[in-house]
């Protein structure tokens, strides 16, 4: 086993059935050629929606406690929702060191990303003959890499964002009480992401404070 690898996360306890490819859990919805195998950083979209449906987390696949963290970036916190699937607390811990673009390990998103074309084998009746890239994907290539923050919501707050058609879009972010937000560990986030998570935190605290008690000189002073 070489997941004790120097300087590699420890696998927390619930990803301990996952199958590993170097070291590195692979997630649950990690897209899976059938004769090739895992393709780590590659999402199944059907499992991602059932993720969030199902109320599992996205990297072991188990269902979510009482606490759910979803990484989000600040565009979908003003967009009102994240793509990303919540996860367990000691499973989002471990993602946010083992995942190259979570820890920061990547400065720029691939500059030419591989297509699922080329992903694609000669099997004319295999599965990945319709797999197809996310427009996302090409946007962003040679784009930096993106800022991502931890939020913290209760479990009773955790429902899907979808769209008009009612299929599954993501994670709601909008509209809902954040318990905590932070930077991922370890990696720098930009200053306005930095500013982002102090405004939000400051909402977040103004939305859960009690309201200030009335000063009695203004009660008094009142008709
Ligand atoms: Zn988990
Ligand atoms: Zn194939």
């Amino acid at each position: 086993m070489d997941e004790q690898c120097e300087g590699r996360a420890p696998i927390p306890v619930p990803c301990a059935h996952r199958p590993t490819v170097g070291g590195l859990v692979v997630p649950w919805v990690t897209l899976r050629h059938p004769h090739a195998g895992w393709l780590l950083g590659r999402t199944r979209s059907d499992l991602m929606a059932a993720c969030v449906r199902e109320r599992r987390c996205q990297t072991c696949g188990e269902p979510l406690g009482a606490r759910v963290v979803v990484m989000c970036r600040p565009e979908d916190l003003a967009q009102g929702y994240t793509a990303e699937p919540g996860m367990h607390p000691e499973c989002a811990a471990y993602a946010g060191r083992a995942c190259p673009m979570l820890a920061g390990r990547m400065d720029h998103h691939h500059r030419h990303p591989v297509s699922m074309a080329h992903l694609r084998c000669d099997n004319p009746a295999c599965a990945c003959q319709v797999w197809g890239d996310s427009p996302d994907r090409q946007t962003r290539a040679g784009q930096p890499a993106d800022d991502y923050i931890a939020v913290w919501l209760d479990a009773r707050d955790y429902r899907p964002a979808v769209d008009e058609r009612g299929k599954v879009r993501g994670v709601a972010l909008r509209g809902v009480r954040f318990l905590r937000l932070r930077p991922i560990p370890g990696r720098e986030p930009s200053s306005e992401t930095t500013r982002a998570i102090h405004a939000l935190d400051a909402m977040r605290q103004l939305m859960t404070s009690p309201p200030p008690a009335l000063d009695p000189e203004v009660t008094r002073s009142c008709p």
